[in-house]
């Protein structure tokens, strides 16, 4: 229901505490804690069960099915499912499609595509990225030509997180070399199942399988599936990705991610002889709290600034780049904790008594090299940082 006075905050904290604590399978609790990658089995799980509570999209506008909440609740609601190790919610439909479809979307598109997102029956993956254009998104070459009633589109896309596993594919395609590269843009949605679509995955160096490329070839694709209008797609690429702006100031995941590195440092260093490797981690680890604790303060301002309409400036860039960096600090001191242990395992090739918690550390090191890759690089926040300060 929409809220007319200022909320309870502590009360609602409380009951979302309670509704995660009791509804959240505990199997999937205990594999976020264990640094485990989750797929669509998972997050499906517990979207549906969200979705039961009447908790499914807490973005979306009440009509909708929102839950009316401002962003404070918002961001508490986030903050408290990373505390109790829930899952975040999978942000491609929910987080990125939805909101560009409620806001650009036709009634049909509307009727066809929130419900299965909100019930977590269908999944999505973004189709943005190209070989060759990646931070230079505009840069983007698949093309897709009319023909009757569909475009039929031709190209590659890459980097495609759980293409592997999803239904559709938002996606920006080139329709006019005219002009402006970011003027020939259109956003097209694109069943997975099309004929003509091949979906091959990429190894990364953590083991994981969560990206793809995704290769069209002649993909017909119905004119109703495209959003908005022709060649006004990095409009809506822009709106999706900006609505992320505030992402980075839900600091609760690294506090997690801390607490359970500085158990896992007492635990592995506990032996009298090991005190001084325990101690300097330790030390380390408290450096990185001390970051946090100021990276956690400048989300609440943001959180403050946007509720007063007041502007953001540099702050969601600072947090993208301040917390991309101090997770993989974070993962860096977890390694450092276990990595010599595990190494002489791996020597004598005794990988059969590597317990999988052991392997999940190496794993989540390895994956957080990506963080300051994905989602803008710290070099191009770096530029932004830059252009607003001295001007571009
Ligand atoms: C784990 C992971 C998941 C991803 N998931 C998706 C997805 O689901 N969908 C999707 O579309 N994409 C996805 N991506 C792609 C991601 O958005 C791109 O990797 C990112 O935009 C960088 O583009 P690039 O890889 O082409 O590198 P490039 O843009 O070529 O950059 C290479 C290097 O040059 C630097 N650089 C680039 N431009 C500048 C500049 N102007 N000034 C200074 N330095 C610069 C970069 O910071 C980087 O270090 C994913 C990537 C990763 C790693």
């Amino acid at each position: 229901m929409a809220q007319t006075t200022q909320p309870d905050y502590d009360a609602f904290r409380r009951e979302v505490r309670a509704f995660a604590e009791t509804h959240c399978p505990s199997e999937i609790r205990a594999k976020v804690a264990a640094n485990g990658k989750l797929g669509r089995r998972e997050w499906s799980t517990w979207q549906k069960i969200l979705h039961a509570h009447g908790w499914g999209a807490p973005s979306w506008p009440v009509e909708h099915g929102g839950m009316g909440w401002d962003l404070r609740q918002r961001h508490i609601f986030d903050e408290v499912m990373a505390e109790c190790d829930c899952p975040p919610q999978y942000h491609h439909g929910l987080r990125h499609l939805g909101p560009v479809l409620i806001e650009f979307g036709t009634p049909e598109q509307k009727a066809r595509f929130l419900p299965g997102i909100l019930s977590g029956e269908d999944w999505w993956c973004q189709g943005y990225s190209e070989p060759g254009a990646g931070s230079d998104l505009a840069s983007l070459r698949t093309a897709a030509v009319l023909d009757g009633d569909a475009y039929v589109v031709n190209g590659q896309k890459t980097w495609t997180s759980h293409a592997q596993e999803a239904d559709w594919m938002y996606t920006l395609v080139r329709t006019s070399k005219e002009g402006k590269k970011q003027e020939g843009i259109t956003m097209l949605l694109i069943p997975l199942s099309s004929p003509g679509i091949t979906i091959r995955p990429i190894r990364t160096i953590d083991g994981w399988h969560h990206v793809n490329e995704v290769f069209l070839d002649a993909v017909r694709v119905p004119v109703e599936n495209r959003i908005g209008d022709e060649n006004k797609g990095w409009t809506y690429g822009k709106f999706l990705l900006e609505r992320e702006r505030l992402g980075g100031a839900n600091i609760a995941p690294a506090f997690k991610a801390l607490e359970r590195t500085r158990a896992l440092v007492l635990s592995e260093l506990s032996a009298p002889q090991e005190r001084m490797k325990r101690d300097l981690l330790l030390h380390r680890l408290l450096g990185l709290e001390a970051e946090l604790l100021g990276a956690r303060q400048m989300g609440q301002a943001a959180i403050d600034d946007v509720m007063s309409n007041r502007p953001l400036g540099l702050t969601s860039s600072l947090l993208k780049l301040g917390t991309s960096a101090l997770m993989q600090q974070i993962s860096e001191v977890a390694l450092d904790a276990v990595g010599e242990r595990l190494a002489s395992r791996f020597r004598r090739a005794d990988t059969a008594n590597a317990t999988v918690p052991d392997i999940e550390w190496v794993q989540n090191y390895m994956y957080q090299r990506a963080r300051t890759v994905y989602g803008g690089s710290s070099e191009v926040q770096k530029n932004v940082i830059a252009r607003q300060l001295f001007g571009s």
